[in-house]
């Protein structure tokens, strides 16, 4: 078997469109069009280049986007005064603090001073909350990515099993109630997870989160299951490789995908829908 590519750029781009659309829509109507403010503190390689996709992509659908930067000995009193301000803010309907943030600052204390509402991460607890209880509204976009992903397969989710590999609070954990809420039954699996190879052969989908270059090998993956990559690796030549070794896998993996063009666009694409249903219910409130 050859995987077939579930192509992440092209589903992406699909979903800017439809945002865009729902955009005009919002102006027709005399609606503003949704705006996200972006926070970035210090100068971390990676964020910044988060940061400038997730400019560029508000740009193409036409939000209103605001990038501040802070310089990296911002105290934590001073982030959670501008967090205050734009809670305030009648035109700020999204808020993303990107992360990680210097040690001086404890993240968990800055995404729960951000407005539930306006929490376009969906990391704060509110959100996950509503995640547990199956009454989601901002969704963490990476594992809310995925499921779109898995959509496109057309495949019937009710039942499957599934393995995610990493529980981490932005992917592993929210990935494993999105599966549930769409009725799979779900194996996380983590670092002291004994046999786990074993576990990911039982699988129809592997959600791979882990962090590692290649780590998911090709005698671990059933024949014709579906294999999601989320890692994102800088090698050391520049390149970017997933937590999968995609092209042994793609031999026996149903569907698989890319890393670059994967996961990686579904969450700035996700990031998206989220403002604009922030924007929404920024409407309906007032
Ligand atoms: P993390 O470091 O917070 O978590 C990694 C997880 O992997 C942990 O739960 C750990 O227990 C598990 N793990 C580590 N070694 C293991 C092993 N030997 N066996 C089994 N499990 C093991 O990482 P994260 O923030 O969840 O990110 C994971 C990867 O996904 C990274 O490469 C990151 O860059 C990438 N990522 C991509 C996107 C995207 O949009 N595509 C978004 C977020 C993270």
């Amino acid at each position: 078997m050859t995987a077939q590519i579930l192509d992440g750029r092209a589903i992406a781009a699909d979903i800017r469109e439809q945002v865009r659309r729902q955009v005009d829509a919002r102006r027709a109507a005399g609606q503003d069009a949704p705006g996200l403010v972006v926070v970035l503190v210090g100068e971390n390689p990676a964020s910044q280049v988060y940061v400038r996709n997730k400019q560029k992509a508000c740009q193409q659908v036409g939000f209103r986007s605001e990038l501040l930067q802070l310089p990296a000995d911002t105290s934590q009193a001073r982030l959670l005064q501008l967090i205050e301000q734009l809670n305030a803010r009648d035109d700020v309907d999204g808020i993303l603090v990107q992360l990680p943030l210097p040690a001086q600052i404890n993240e968990d204390l800055i995404t729960e001073h951000i407005t539930p509402t306006k929490d376009v991460d969906g990391f704060h607890p509110w959100n996950m909350g509503r995640l547990v209880l199956r009454q989601p509204l901002l969704r963490p976009c990476t594992p809310k990515g995925v499921m779109t992903l898995l959509a496109c397969t057309g495949i019937d989710l009710v039942g499957k099993d599934a393995v995610i590999i990493g529980q981490s609070n932005i992917v592993g954990r929210p990935m494993l109630l999105e599966l549930l809420m769409a009725r799979c039954t779900v194996t996380v699996c983590h670092s002291k997870t004994q046999h786990l190879a074993d576990k990911v052969r039982g699988a129809d989908i592997v959600v791979a989160a882990v962090g590692v270059p290649r780590f998911v090998e090709a005698d671990w993956v059933k024949s014709g299951a579906v294999v999601i990559d989320v890692g994102i690796n800088r090698m050391q030549d520049g390149s970017l490789c997933g937590d999968v070794d995609t092209d042994a896998v793609a031999a026996r993996a149903g569907w698989i995908t890319p890393v670059p063009g994967g996961v990686g666009p579904m969450t700035v694409a996700t990031l998206l829908q989220n403002t604009l249903l922030a924007a929404d219910m920024h409407d309906r409130r007032s």
